[in-house]
């Protein structure tokens, strides 16, 4: 190929992997250099040295999307095993299903609803008088009620942001139903599984391209820049300009690991909703891999608190200061040249890993038709 450009990627999770395979498909040679030792980013799963059990060193991924085009995409490169995501929660005492559903409703008010009675149960305690809620509280006020508020998602969701429901934009809780049936999948996206061999091995397969090249415990300096034709960088975005302007916040993750001899819960995921309890779930992650069968189980006790330089930064926080930092670091990359920005961590958002897909696909799918406008064939 006579237009065959250097390309370097910073980042080997989802998003520099699959642009590295797809400018690496169309003929490019692709560098790919990541910080840690390992692929993966994120949704790094290795197995258990003690049990053999896969598990998700960096918290739970499930695999979930509507997009069809990403479902066929990851299928070239893994075998997805069914699963769908059921979510437990103790909560006052008590052992409830997620997201709110007919039996967590029917449980919590000690009542035999149908649906439609519960529907108007529900609609009896939501405050109407809040037509049009600002934040995360009055969201949830507004559409289940004081009762189960609180029971469910005040005091998880202070744990899991360190600030009050009412500083926190209404969009999160969007992200979960609330069903008049007894459906208590934890998704409501059509497709849902999780790749059989582990996500390691996904990213693994996907950056399988002889004109891959990955380098792994290699941070990038700004000199690199100046090593390729075009840079990719999926890394956050203040680390990008040496925060400049500060560092933009996030929510990171502490994970407390423990064995036991049998069956722990007995179910993948336990939430915590007390506030008095400190961390916010359990994850049991045998269960992640139903189709294996393993003695014992290792479990991890999730603790969230404000990321200091250092840690891995999991949720982007997104306040109002955040978000006035972040529009001054996107008017500083929106100048560059040769330089993409792609990913959770260069976007500053909260990204599931099928959306994640879609938009490195649409990156590169991007820079290779400016390539080609570029350079009428
Ligand atoms: N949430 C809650 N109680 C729960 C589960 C979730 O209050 O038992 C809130 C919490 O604020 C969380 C948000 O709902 O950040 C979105 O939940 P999701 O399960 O999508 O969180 P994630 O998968 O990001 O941990």
């Amino acid at each position: 190929m006579n237009n065959k450009k250097h390309i370097l990627i910073v980042g080997a999770g989802l998003t520099g992997a699959v642009i590295a395979r797809e400018l690496a498909e169309a003929g490019h040679a692709v560098r790919i250099i990541d910080s840690r030792s390992h692929i993966a980013g994120n949704c790094y799963s290795e197995r258990d040295a003690r049990t053999g059990i896969m598990v998700h060193t960096y918290g739970p991924h499930i695999f979930h999307t509507d997009n069809q085009t990403v479902w066929d995409y990851i299928h070239r490169f893994c075998t997805m095993m069914p699963y769908i995501n059921r979510v437990k929660a103790t909560a006052a005492g008590q052992v409830f299903s997620l997201p709110i559903n007919l039996h967590t409703i029917n449980q919590f008010f000690h009542t035999t609803c149908s649906p439609v009675q519960a529907k108007a149960l529900i609609d009896s305690k939501s405050d109407k008088s809040l037509t049009d809620p600002q934040n995360f509280e009055q969201q949830a006020l507004r559409f289940i009620g004081r009762e189960l508020y609180q029971t469910f998602f005040k005091g998880y969701t202070i744990k899991q942001w360190g600030i009050s429901p009412s500083a926190l934009p209404a969009a999160i809780l969007k992200r979960l139903p609330v069903r008049f049936t007894y459906d208590d999948n934890y998704f409501s996206h059509r497709y849902q599984g999780m790749p059989r061999d582990g996500y390691t091995a996904l990213a693994a397969a996907i950056l399988d391209h002889p004109l891959i090249t990955v380098e792994l415990n290699r941070s990038f300096q700004t000199e690199d820049r100046a090593s390729c034709d075009h840079l990719f960088f999926t890394g956050p975005l203040d680390a990008y300009y040496q925060f400049a302007y500060g560092r933009l916040g996030y929510r990171t993750l502490d994970f407390e690991k423990f064995y036991d001899e049998g069956e722990f819960q007995g179910t993948a995921v336990m939430n915590y909703c007390d506030q008095d309890i400190p961390f916010t779930r359990i994850t049991e992650h045998k269960y992640f891999s139903p189709w294996e069968t393993h003695q014992g189980s290792v479990c991890y006790r999730e603790y969230s608190r404000q990321s200091e330089p250092g840690d891995i930064p999991y949720y982007p926080v997104r306040q109002v200061d955040e978000k006035t930092m972040l529009a001054r670091y996107v008017a500083l990359a929106s100048q560059e040249t040769g330089v993409t920005f792609a990913g959770r961590l260069a976007t500053y958002r909260y990204l599931d890993m099928d959306i994640t897909i879609a938009e490195a696909l649409a990156a590169a799918g991007r820079y290779l038709g400016c390539l080609r406008d570029a350079t009428p064939m």
